[in-house]
């Protein structure tokens, strides 16, 4: 087992059954630095052997723990969250070296953690039923609320410790066991740490099982497993289509967080200085990684040139270059090919006819060759059809769309197949409401940016960004299922 929570603990192998135990088979995965691009820890590579043996597992270990106390299973939950406390700076470290997270990333993934697991600890007690008078002579209904059984938790590289965490904390808190199927990028933060804290926290053998493999071998088997009562899912619409599929094959209830093409708009009378402060944390935070950042910057005419301006001069303000020195804001893409698709992007977007304003290429640093670091980057003179806007780009890049009045802007933020997040700033708060109420999103938020995420507030997306919610009561009703019991207490007449 890993003796530290450090990078340099030993993070070869897999978490099944309350073991830390070798894969069946000898093939590794190397965890690359990509701030440094060096090999940094070795995990297993899962085959479908040792998915079954978590299942197995898993399924062996659930009914006991949804019999436990509710107080019990809070206890445990509150123990983990103890133990990511205690061991923060080491999290915060080991975001930075497997996800390229500057401590601004590493420090809120921690606290947002704190608060989805915190929030998850209340589930136990919250898990109620419901009763109801029958239209039968004697007869009353009960329904309670119980665990779904084995929760099946993938998750993608880009926030691999609040994406895990959101499903894996509330599953355990209703009842249910886990297997965790984290990011090949991302296996430790996505994944084994989750091992370490609950095994730490004193959560009984089985309920926790983390397998380190290639969604493209053992993806299959994970999310179409006989033993798999829910899918949660997050990740591409892509990916998320086909897991969805092989789930659906199987009947396992479904929660599914997809891609997004995130629109903040900006209106004639907004306060520009505070679009450009929303704008710039919305668009370069974690170099744009986030599945709820700003993709589309949607600006009126009468201000579009003042915004492009203030926001090129806040990117070239940004501290750019690798995730460990303390003061970077944008560090490195997670590996070469969402790089290269980000230049891509941005190539492709000029050749279309947009401006260059700044960024558009990689920052070399430190002896790093090949550097995974891409500039801050605004592109104004943009089209809701060029390649940087109509595709979910998952970089620090910030095409500028202009717009003449609020119908065409709210048919701009509406012309993408996905659903997910949206920001508008107005200085008319009416109109601010209004336009909110048009995005066809999942949420959006008003004088801010849409990177937002509390664990007591519902978040989902819609369309092609997903279905199923997580947070709040979105994730206990997702989790639990129902049972309707009845009960005659006096004997029934029939017609025959
Ligand atoms: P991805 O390529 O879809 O991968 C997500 C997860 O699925 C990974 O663990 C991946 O494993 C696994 N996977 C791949 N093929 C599979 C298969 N056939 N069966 C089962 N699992 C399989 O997504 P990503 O590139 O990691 O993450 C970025 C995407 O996630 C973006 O589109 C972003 O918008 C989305 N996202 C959405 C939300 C939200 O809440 N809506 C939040 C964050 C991110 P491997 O890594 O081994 O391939």
């Amino acid at each position: 087992m890993p003796d530290s929570y450090a990078i340099d603990a030993d993070w070869n192998a897999l978490y099944v059954d309350g073991e830390w135990a070798a894969a069946e088979s000898d093939e590794t995965l190397a965890v690359e630095d990509p701030s440094t691009r060096e090999q940094v820890a070795t995990v297993p590579a899962a085959v479908e052997a040792d998915v079954d043996a978590a299942y197995e597992a898993a399924a062996e270990a659930q009914s006991e723990w949804a019999a436990a106390p509710p107080a019990r299973r809070e206890a445990v939950i509150q123990d983990a969250i103890e133990a990511l406390q205690s061991h923060s700076d080491d999290i915060t470290d080991l975001l930075a070296h497997e996800a390229g997270g500057s401590q601004i990333m590493g420090e809120t993934s921690v606290q947002i953690a704190t608060d989805q697991a915190g929030e998850a600890a209340t589930l136990p007690r919250q898990t109620k039923g419901d009763h109801a008078a029958s239209n039968v002579p004697g007869k009353e209904h009960i329904v309670k609320r119980e665990p779904q059984g084995v929760v099946t938790v993938i998750s993608p590289w880009n926030f691999p410790l609040n994406l895990s965490m959101r499903a894996v904390a509330p599953a355990l808190a209703t009842g249910n066991a886990v297997v965790l199927k984290p990011a090949t990028n991302t296996p430790i933060t996505g994944g084994l740490l989750f091992a370490k804290l609950f095994e730490d926290a004193g959560l009984p053998a089985g309920l926790l099982n983390v397998v380190t493999g290639r969604g493209s071998a053992i993806g299959d088997r994970v999310a179409g497993h006989p033993e798999s009562d829910v899918v949660a899912f997050t990740g591409s619409t892509e990916i998320g289509r086909h897991v969805a599929a092989t789930a659906g094959e199987n009947l396992a209830e479904q929660s599914m967080e997809l891609g997004g093409n995130n629109a903040h708009v900006v209106t004639a009378d907004a306060d520009v200085e505070r679009a450009i402060d929303s704008a710039t944390f919305g668009s370069f935070v974690h170099q744009g990684q986030v599945c709820i950042s700003i993709n589309r910057h949607v600006v009126h005419e009468d201000v579009y040139d003042e915004y492009v301006a203030a926001l090129v001069d806040r990117a070239e303000s940004l501290a750019v270059g690798s995730a460990h020195e303390a003061d970077t804001v944008v560090g490195p893409i997670i590996d070469e090919s969402q790089r290269d698709e980000m230049l891509d992007y941005v190539e492709r977007t000029v050749d279309a006819g947009a401006t260059l304003e700044t960024g558009g290429e990689t920052l070399d640093y430190d002896g790093v060759d090949d550097s995974l670091v891409v500039e801050p980057t605004v592109l104004s003179d943009v089209t809701n059809d060029m390649p940087a806007a109509c595709n979910e780009h998952f970089g620090p890049i910030a095409p500028v769309v202009p717009f003449s009045d609020i119908d065409e802007a709210v048919a701009i933020a509406n012309d993408t197949e996905y659903g997910l997040a949206g920001s508008v700033h107005a200085g008319d708060l009416g109109t601010g409401m209004d336009i909110a109420d048009r995005m066809e999103t999942g949420q959006v938020h008003i004088n801010d940016q849409p990177i937002n995420d509390e664990a007591h507030v519902t978040f989902s997306g819609t369309e092609a960004s997903g279905v199923g919610g997580y947070n709040d009561g979105a994730i206990l009703e997702q989790l639990t299922e129902t049972k309707w019991i009845s009960l005659q207490r006096e004997p029934r007449e029939y017609p025959f």
